[in-house]
């Protein structure tokens, strides 16, 4: 079996947290799609060599939330600047429907690239385009691209079958699904895709759009047995913005954690994005049944959401993972840009927080505050959980070598008292010497097998000058 020792490594970060978070190393050891050894090891003969001297070594990093067709849809003008509601009208829904084939892959393409060379390995996108008739298929799309690049893929199969205006009055691309073709799609799809093994390359997750106004309750609660029955996770937006709670306040008369609890949406199995506007019962029903989080704090902030009371959730036992969401709305989709704004925000959130002592609080004493750690292991470990990834998301012997090397050659890390931070604490993109997905390189110096960048350039710039005109 063939083997890489990746050697003399200046830091390893494991993805756990606390007093097992980094490992002395400095060398590590793949050997097929597993990571052999971690310590100070001796080259085999004929084993292949990685010169990791002054580079950091981290778990390749989870992106649990995105919407990769929204990859040509950055910094719309029209959206730029809106909140939620109004963005979702400006951006993504004006140009949904002009997205045909070559159009959709190219979008996946460019996120995927985008997000590999930040070191990420896995990538849980969640497809909302599909409806009647459509003439290509979507999902196929994103497992053929994902495996081209050699990452893996959850598709979180989005859709609606209701709208808020008169399907008559809508583009045919716009229409909603039949709550049977949105059922018999998935179950189609878990039986082609669907690996339940813990290192999968191909997962397929339950997802309507929005749970509170995609479907009819009744069906809400039909697509979570459905879910069950076959296996899979249950995926969805959740609580954005105090516009969501309103929403959903006026429709059901509840909150929107309230909401899914009665339809069976909260567990173990499911993990919500954002989160933002939550109430202390909200997040207590969180912890107490173990549903996830994706928290995307760029989205959050770019729109204007609110930040997310992670702190709060991960006391309460909330599985905190970390996804970049659409690139319409995070106009820096990669997971380093991600995870170094969660460790800024949550701390300024600390600090939003914090009270002087003569009014009883604790100073700048805020016990509430994020470590870096915390952040690499919501980025790793923590996505692995929420996705029901076993094999994943820490650096350890036994697991699946899903390995991200960074070289800090870039000034901005030059005179880090501790490396092992430089990606999270100072953020940028350090250049990749290699990212290795179950055990495969798909990244050699900032450079994919498969990939021509420049040519995809030309074809995402030829692909926003059509959708300008729209
Ligand atoms: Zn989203």
């Amino acid at each position: 079996m063939t083997s890489t020792l990746i050697r003399n490594a200046a830091a390893i970060v494991t993805g756990q947290r606390g007093a097992t978070s980094r490992t002395a190393g400095p060398d590590i050891r793949i050997r097929g799609n597993l990571i052999d050894a971690i310590g100070r090891l001796t080259p085999e003969p004929g084993e292949r060599v990685v010169d990791a001297t002054d580079c950091v070594v981290y778990p390749a990093w989870i992106n649990t939330h995105h919407h990769l067709f929204q990859s040509l849809l950055k910094g719309d003008a029209h959206g730029l600047d809106l909140p939620l509601t109004a963005w979702l009208a400006a951006t993504p829904y004006r140009f949904r429907a002009a997205f045909d084939e070559g159009m959709f892959r190219t979008a996946v393409r460019v996120g995927l690239l985008e997000l590999a060379l930040s070191g990420c390995g896995t990538v849980a996108d969640h497809n909302y385009l599909y409806y009647p008739g459509m003439p290509f298929d979507s999902s196929a799309i994103l497992f053929d691209e994902a495996e081209r690049m050699g990452l893996r893929m959850v598709l979180c199969r989005g859709g609606a079958t209701k709208v808020r205006q008169l399907e008559s009055e809508l583009p045919q691309a716009l229409r909603p699904e039949t709550l049977d073709a949105f059922l018999g799609d998935v179950q189609r799809l878990t039986a082609r895709y669907h690996d339940t093994s813990p290192n999968a390359m191909r997962r397929v997750v339950m997802a309507p759009t929005t749970p509170p106004y995609s479907m009819a309750p009744a069906e809400l609660v039909e697509c979570a047995r459905t879910a069950r029955s076959l296996g899979i996770r249950l995926h969805s937006h959740l609580s954005e913005t105090v516009s969501y709670q309103d929403t959903t306040h006026s429709m059901h008369g509840m909150s929107p954690v309230r909401f899914v609890a009665e339809h069976e949406w909260l567990g173990s199995d499911v993990w919500f994005a954002h989160l933002v506007k939550l109430d202390a019962e909200e997040i207590a029903l969180l912890g107490s049944t173990g549903t996830g989080i994706a928290h995307c704090p760029q989205s959050n902030g770019r729109l204007g959401s609110g930040i997310a009371p992670i702190m709060a959730l991960q006391a309460a036992g909330v599985p905190i993972s970390i996804g970049v969401d659409g690139a319409a709305s995070n106009e820096a989709a990669d997971m380093i840009s991600e995870v170094h704004a969660a460790w800024l925000m949550q701390r300024a959130a600390a600090g939003e927080r914090s009270l002087p002592t003569y009014r009883g609080g604790q100073g700048e004493d805020d016990r509430t505050a994020v470590s870096a750690d915390d952040v690499v292991s919501w980025g790793t470990s923590g996505g692995a959980k929420v996705l029901g990834l076993d094999a994943i998301g820490t650096l350890e012997p036994g697991m699946s070598a899903d390995i991200a090397l960074y070289a800090l050659e870039d000034p901005r890390y030059f005179g880090l008292h501790d490396v092992a931070v430089g990606p999270v604490a100072s953020g940028g993109r350090p250049m990749l010497k290699g990212l290795w997905v179950n055990g495969r390189q798909v990244v050699d110096s900032d450079a994919l097998n498969n990939v021509d960048v420049m040519e995809l350039r030309a074809q995402a710039r030829q692909a926003v000058r059509k959708l300008m005109t729209l």
